[in-house]
């Protein structure tokens, strides 16, 4: 594991004889030649091999109970450390997180060798959560398969440690990714945002909604304790028959037992003009859903998405002054010179800015 920021080899890529190569980290499959960032802006493809630009940037940190992500059916009672990077493979209009879900700013800085965001080695996470006396680490804000180098390092820490881990995904995830994670990872909190393809391709014109239900039932096969979530959008994803469909599909896939949670929807960015959900609409889901033999509907109506937006900061968790953290995160690998990253000089010669 890298002692100090560097790029990091993604860990799914299929290199193609043209020079392209291929991201397996999720469902995107994301394409890329020299110079290239795939579609989450935190993997490049350097000379045909591909890097991950985020090991170990963290953009959020939080200590809360497991319920809170939720999950209720895991160790309850207990807490967990929530941890986030920069980058997701999913534009949701209404996310909560927006500076570091998407993380544009961020990953562009990074890209340029100009940011100063906290680099966090894998073993300090572990010793963080030890100090704030946790029971689990939570990986979230946004889809941790951007991020899956970092995961699975402080996942196999998290066990050596005897801590459990969680991950919160909207399962746009390649089944290559789940299997790595699998050995690793003991809970998923899933998303089902909908059952209509028109829904997801507005968030990810990639996506199909057959694919997000594979990637969930994957996980469950592969043995991972899955929750799911659907956060009820008024007017986008609040029809009755919709929302008991998503629970038969649960009932029938994962089983009756499998938990679902129906949250509440709270204006925010491109989707502050929608109100909130309104309570009657949860009732109504839940009651629906119990109605056709899903044994765990649980309603929130004070959490939608595992959104990071008032956390402490990063540096007031690790505890450091701003200035005993590296003030530039350039690449500390020598295997391109002396530059450090300047992701933008390979976007330069690849022509793709100018
Ligand atoms: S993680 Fe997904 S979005 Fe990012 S480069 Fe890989 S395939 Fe593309
Ligand atoms: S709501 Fe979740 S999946 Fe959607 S953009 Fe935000 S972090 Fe990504």
């Amino acid at each position: 594991m890298p002692e100090n920021y560097q790029l990091v080899k993604t860990r799914l890529q299929t290199p193609l004889d043209n020079g392209d190569t291929v991201c397996n980290l999720c469902l995107w499959r994301c394409r890329l030649r020299h110079g290239q960032r795939g579609f989450c802006q935190a993997h490049v493809n350097r000379n045909g091999t591909l890097y991950n630009l985020s090991y170990g940037i963290i953009s959020a940190i939080d200590v809360e109970a497991i319920e809170n992500k939720p999950v209720y059916h895991f160790r309850p009672g207990t807490k967990v450390m929530s941890i986030g990077s920069y980058g997701c493979n999913f534009r949701c209009k209404g996310c909560h997180n927006l500076e570091i879900s998407w993380g544009v700013k961020a990953l562009d800085k990074l890209a340029r060798g100009e940011s100063t965001d906290a680099w966090v080695k894998p073993e300090e996470i572990i010793e963080l959560a030890q100090k704030h006396d946790v029971q689990g680490i939570a990986f979230t804000y946004s889809e941790p398969a951007v991020w899956l180098e970092y995961v699975i390092d402080v996942a196999k820490l998290a066990q050596q440690a005897g801590l459990y881990t969680v991950y919160v995904s909207n399962s746009y995830v390649t089944l290559e990714a789940l299997q790595e994670v699998a050995p690793h990872v003991d809970v998923m909190c899933s998303d089902i945002k909908s059952l209509r393809d028109d829904f997801y391709q507005d968030i990810c014109p990639t996506s199909q909604v057959s694919e997000v239900l594979t990637s969930i039932k994957q996980a469950h096969e592969l043995g991972i304790h899955v929750e799911t979530r659907t956060n009820i959008i008024p007017g986008k994803n609040d029809d009755p028959d919709e929302l008991k469909r998503i629970a038969e599909w649960i009932r029938d896939n994962l089983g009756a037992d499998s938990p679902w949670h129906v949250t509440k929807f709270f204006p925010a960015y491109q989707l502050s003009h929608v109100p909130e959900t309104p309570h009657e609409i949860i009732e109504t889901a839940v009651a629906q859903a119990r109605g056709i033999g899903l044994e765990h509907v649980y309603a929130h109506t004070d959490i939608s998405c595992d959104c990071a937006a008032e956390n402490a900061t990063v540096d007031d968790w690790l505890g450091k002054h701003p200035s005993e953290i590296k003030p530039i995160n350039k690449c500390s690998a020598s295997c391109c010179g002396s530059e450090g990253i300047v992701v933008k000089k390979f976007e330069k010669e690849a022509g793709l800015i100018k």
